[in-house]
């Protein structure tokens, strides 16, 4: 049987490499810049399903929980995401609050829902409907998705309000803090490889 070979570019420097298969914890480096070009596939598509799962219930704490806790004098208030937004949308650089709203909310949702979507599919072996505009609109949707830089400015919040005010981290920022790291090990390389799992049967 004729079989062609499978290809890879490297992102950094473009060079084209023949793939070769991955025993468990190796890794192909791109002999002209030292790139990781591949590495060996540690988690399955079932493991990357329930992983997506989990993702969607700590994006629904993340929201539904008070990320930061301020209390002062006996005075106590609760920010979640949602509440953050809107705070901006009532201020003096309302466009922020649809950025804010876009890059916290709306982008992570988006992504969770495809990857769920494709994943959910992919479970039993088949491609989803709108494989390809799933798949490329998650490509799309990547840098739209600032999770870690709302995880960060939070943090960096608490600490600077920390000598003024009492505050605490909420239950939304732990699952917040999970959540960025679960969506950067499903999506980005993770979920390329279903155009390798499913080929054929893509339409
Ligand atoms: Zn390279």
């Amino acid at each position: 049987m004729n079989v062609s070979p499978r290809w890879i570019i490297c992102e950094h420097c473009d060079s084209l490499f023949e793939s070769v298969p991955l025993a468990k914890r190796q890794k192909a480096e791109c002999s002209r810049c030292g790139a990781v070009l591949e590495r060996s596939r540690r988690l399955s598509v079932q493991a990357l399903f329930a992983l997506a799962i989990t993702a969607a219930l700590l994006f629904v704490f993340a929201n539904a929980f008070p990320v930061v806790i301020i209390s002062m004098e006996g005075l106590s208030n609760e920010a979640t995401l949602w509440k953050s937004v809107e705070a901006l949308a009532q201020g003096r650089i309302t466009p922020m609050a649809a950025v804010t709203g876009l890059t916290i909310i709306l982008a992570p949702m988006l992504q969770i829902a495809l990857l769920c979507w494709l994943l959910g599919f992919a479970n039993v072996g088949r491609a989803a409907p709108g494989f390809k505009a799933c798949m490329r609109a998650l490509e799309h949707l990547r840098p739209w998705s600032m999770l870690e830089v709302c995880l960060l400015g939070i943090l960096v919040a608490i600490v600077k309000l920390a000598g003024m005010l009492n505050v605490s981290p909420g239950m939304g920022l732990w699952a917040l803090g999970m959540l960025c790291v679960l969506l950067i090990l499903i999506s980005g390389k993770g979920i390329r490889r279903l155009w390798d799992d499913l080929e054929g049967q893509i339409r």
